[in-house]
């Protein structure tokens, strides 16, 4: 048996670090960020655009929450549907917002472009892969929808769906080229050098253990050190630690894990995801499937893979790989990792104000590449112009997820018996 590594493959290709001391002492800034994930980077980067002063706050290191160690899926849209979205949001919110994350991925590639972030950027879209007749009316009910909106969206079947995806399993895909993908740390770190470069201050191993109001502003609280700061983005999502911001209330936790091969360099891989899209499919638990620029393929799928021995492991690579790329014979696996999602139960995205002056955000339910960058952005130009017209959704009530715990158990468990339906070949 192959010698896995339980190692992040983006922390490991990227070298760049940013160097910070952890807050101590008493500081004044416009605004205070927590959490040095996609969301707080790309509400600090669009306030310091805008001549405001921030201290970002990081419990450990920039990356270390979903940003760094996600698939790195640059998506257009939500998880969910235009038309599910304008059904949940209403007519003139849902396609508010299915405008604004369907231009999405535009955000992200431009602050690659302008920031020249090192990330293994590529915009040359996404592979929705149907994997039987049901995931095909799905991905053909998807393609119509945001057709009619006007996107840039093709439905492939034959031929070229098969020379798209390289392989013969996928009946039809939805060709998304509005979207892409990343080295998701890569991208992660940039945006942190962007921050630093334009005078922001980030301060890592500095847990926020309470927010309180201080006049008409508000005073941030570390072991180290206060920061007392006109207004504050809370952006620590699935990884929030502590019970100071009461947002764990707010979503579910969920897994999601990669693993990654060595690089392959044969004719028979290079046939595979040829185009350089990155690729999910329809199945009840979905897997992914990308390739990196040293040709490594990568699949993930939802849930933990490091409480699983090796060969558990394996044997669901082998097994997904096989499936749809037979031609690749044997492949080692090198690495994996696995890092925390927050779910909500409509899988929409969620915003707060708890507080005049404090917004937080969560609920990207696996996409935060996009939706953390445009929720960063939406925060900065709120805190700014202090008009929520420039929000993408309103702010919700914040209601509160009673059943938390026993959801993260139960969807767990599903993975689990799925993963062990595909390995033992009752599932596929
Ligand atoms: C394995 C995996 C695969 C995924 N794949 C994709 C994908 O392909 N495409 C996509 O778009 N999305 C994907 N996602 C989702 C995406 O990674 C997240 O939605 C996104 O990174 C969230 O960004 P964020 O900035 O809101 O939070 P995070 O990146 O989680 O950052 C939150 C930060 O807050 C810090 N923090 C927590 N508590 C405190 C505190 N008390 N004080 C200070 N700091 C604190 C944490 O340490 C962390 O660094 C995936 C997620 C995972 C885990």
């Amino acid at each position: 048996m192959d010698q896995l590594r339980e190692k992040c493959l983006w922390e490991q290709v990227t070298t760049r670090q940013i160097q910070s001391v952890p807050l101590s002492g008493a500081l004044k800034v416009d605004v205070c960020v927590i959490g040095g994930g996609i969301t707080g980077l790309s509400a600090a980067l669009h306030l310091l655009e805008s001549g405001k002063s921030v201290a970002l706050l990081e419990a450990t290191r920039i990356g270390t929450g979903g940003s760094g160690r996600n698939v790195g899926l640059v998506n257009a849209g939500s998880w969910i549907a235009p038309d599910d979205a304008a059904a949940v949001l209403g007519p003139g919110v849902g396609e508010k917002f299915n405008t604004v994350m369907g231009l999405a991925p535009a955000l992200v590639f431009d602050l690659i472009e302008k920031y020249a972030i090192d990330c293994q950027a590529r915009h040359d879209g996404t592979l929705h892969m149907a994997h039987n007749a049901n995931g095909a009316k799905d991905i053909q009910a998807r393609h119509d929808q945001w057709k009619r909106r006007g996107a840039d969206v093709e439905l492939l079947t034959g031929a070229k769906c098969r020379e798209y995806c390289g392989t013969d399993k996928i009946p039809t895909a939805l060709l998304d080229r509005r979207a892409g993908t990343i080295n998701p740390m890569g991208y992660t770190v940039g945006l942190a050098e962007a921050v630093l470069k334009l005078g922001g201050q980030i301060f890592q191993n500095s847990p926020v253990e309470a927010v309180t109001r201080e006049g008409s502003g508000w005073l941030v609280d570390t072991a180290g050190g206060t920061v007392s700061a006109d207004k504050v983005v809370v952006s620590t999502g699935a990884y929030t630690e502590g019970e100071w911001a009461g947002i764990k209330q707010n979503f579910f936790k969920g897994y999601y894990y990669n693993v990654a091969s060595e690089p392959l360099t044969s004719s028979a891989a290079d046939e595979v995801l040829k185009h350089g899209q990155g690729s999910w499919d329809t199945r009840l638990v979905l897997s992914s499937i990308r390739r990196d620029n040293e040709g490594r393929l990568i699949l993930g799928s939802m849930g933990k893979m490091n409480n699983k021995p090796d060969w558990f492991i394996s044997s669901w690579a082998d097994r997904i790989q096989s499936h749809y790329f037979p031609q690749l014979g044997k492949v080692r696996w090198e690495m994996h990792w696995t890092g925390c999602i927050d779910f909500t139960p409509d899988h929409m995205v969620k915003l707060f104000e708890p507080a005049p002056g404090l917004v937080a955000a969560n609920g990207y339910n696996g996409r935060g590449n996009t939706t953390g960058t445009v929720m960063g952005k939406a925060f900065a130009d709120f805190l700014i112009k202090d008009d929520p017209d420039v929000l993408p959704i309103p702010f919700a009530s914040a209601p509160e997820l009673k059943s938390a715990g026993v959801r993260a158990l139960a969807y767990e468990a599903g993975f689990n018996l799925y993963h062990a339906g595909q390995c033992l070949r009752v599932i596929l």
